[in-house]
């Protein structure tokens, strides 16, 4: 929307200029006629004198002769003009308007008067032309304007950037260039290194002593866990602590997550490499030290062991109690997934099966033109990932939200089946008897049922907000 505006005030702008032509080459005239006629001397450039302005007229040519590079003389009005200004040329930029104007048209003798007006209407024709002209240009730049624009969202959204942070940096972009702060585009690289060389020199100090800062005023704890990627382990550590907003009678806290260091693993990822990775990227003073409070983690040997864990190795460096808490998230996910051992494999076995049914994309597809004819929504199973916390929750959810579809999916395709795949269609026909079966809907509404409390709590222990009330009613 905005750049349509400014198209409007340039052109405006230009449509201005044009209809104040006049005013402005009097003014002009006066200009010439204070200052010096031979060069100009300001940081103003004038016309060049040329051939071309005669616009092919021999009887211009009579009269309107060349002083300097950028200068004319009229010889109907040299002592008119040398009279009235003590000049007696003006600069080439004038000469139509000059020749246009009521003090060269009554030096213009009787006889002549024809011949004068055929110019008259030849300098009009030209100037009408070159406004033309000068419009058109306008509409082009318009519409580079509009072809630069689409050009650039359609970067951002290949660079699959989400619509919102599109919005983000053309509004950045554009208060810059209000600002007119847009040069440093030119004089800038935008290669990778610099900008990571940019990152890790300017902003990760300041970042990092902002966090520090933190950190000495308030009591802290870690979240620490590593990852192997392409048999490089690398560490992990966030710190956890609550700041305090508004005023200092108000007692709003809120608690912030941050991660401080990730650091590469070079041997075993045993207590003694946790202990070091902590003394390097937090504890690395005695304020830092004495305001750490605690720990958390998932529960591996390497940190909870008294003796070489992380946390014991912490113990028994400082005197004070420290907290070690087992991530409750990654023990709730535990005690569930062995409670699953449990439960009827017929069960599990249906659940997974059916999962792994719809993975193929054509099925997808085929359950989706049936829910089309149907007049049902468009939904599918939810992608069950073993690994994933919450995961057996949502889909079972959804699972249960298409039951009627999935029911109706298997009916078509055991019709459609006919004897082509012997063992899928033994499978279609299960998973139809269990579908069509009450029973086991309802123990799967029932499972559904606690995995979702089960769920809600995890949830409610993952909230970065400071809701210990919700905690209390939830266990
Ligand atoms: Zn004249």
């Amino acid at each position: 929307m905005n750049h349509q505006k400014s198209k409007v005030t340039n052109s405006q702008k230009k449509t201005r200029k044009s209809a104040s032509q006049g005013v402005r080459v009097s003014n002009q005239l006066q200009n010439d006629q204070q200052t010096p006629f031979s060069v100009s001397k300001g940081n103003k450039r004038h016309k060049i004198f040329r051939e071309k302005m005669y616009l092919n007229s021999s009887y211009m040519k009579s009269f309107i002769k060349k002083a300097s590079s950028d200068s004319f003389k009229c010889l109907k009005c040299t002592d008119n003009l040398k009279k009235k200004t003590g000049k007696e040329t003006m600069y080439c930029e004038n000469i139509y308007s000059h020749i246009l104007s009521d003090m060269h048209k009554n030096n213009t003798p009787k006889p002549e008067e024809e011949k004068y007006n055929t110019l008259k209407q030849l300098i009009q024709e030209t100037l009408q032309r070159k406004k033309t002209k000068e419009s058109k240009k306008e509409e082009v730049k318009g519409n580079k304007c509009e072809k630069s624009y689409l050009g650039f969202i359609a970067f951002l959204v290949s660079q699959r950037l989400s619509y919102s942070q599109i919005s983000k940096i053309g509004r950045f972009l554009q208060n810059l260039y209000e600002k007119d702060e847009l040069d440093f585009l030119q004089n800038n690289h935008f290669d990778e290194e610099t900008i990571s060389k940019i990152v890790s020199d300017c902003f990760r100090p300041i970042l990092q002593e902002d966090l520090q800062e933190k950190l000495m005023s308030s009591k802290f704890s870690i979240s620490i866990d590593t990852s192997t990627i392409v048999s490089e382990t690398i560490c992990a550590i966030k710190v956890k602590f609550a700041e305090h907003q508004g005023s200092f009678d108000q007692n709003i806290q809120k608690i912030e997550n941050k991660l401080i260091g990730i650091t590469s693993f070079k041997g075993s990822s045993d207590g003694i490499a946790y202990l070091e990775a902590v003394k390097e990227k937090v504890l690395y003073n005695d304020i830092l030290r004495s305001n750490f409070v605690g720990l958390t983690h998932d529960n591996a040997a390497s940190l909870k062991s008294p003796e070489v864990g992380l946390y014991g190795l912490l113990k028994k460096e400082s005197e004070k109690s420290l907290f070690d808490l087992t991530d409750p998230c990654h023990g709730v996910d535990l005690a569930l997934k062995s409670s699953l051992k449990n439960i009827p494999e017929r069960i599990i076995e249906f659940i997974e099966g059916i999962h792994s049914f719809f993975a193929y994309p054509q099925r997808k597809a085929q359950l989706k033109n049936l829910q089309e004819r149907n007049k049902k929504p468009k939904l599918l199973l939810k992608d069950y990932v073993h690994t994933r916390w919450l995961s057996l929750g949502l889909s079972l959810k959804r699972l249960l939200e298409i039951w009627g579809c999935l029911e109706g999916f298997m009916n078509w395709k055991k019709n459609q089946q006919k004897k082509k795949n012997k063992n899928e269609s033994k499978k279609i026909e299960q998973f139809e008897k269990s579908l069509k079966n009450p029973t086991f809907k309802l123990e799967i509404r029932f499972l559904e049922y606690i995995i979702s409390v089960i769920n809600r709590f995890s949830e409610a222990l993952q909230n970065q907000a400071f809701h210990i009330s919700n905690l209390k009613s939830e266990i």
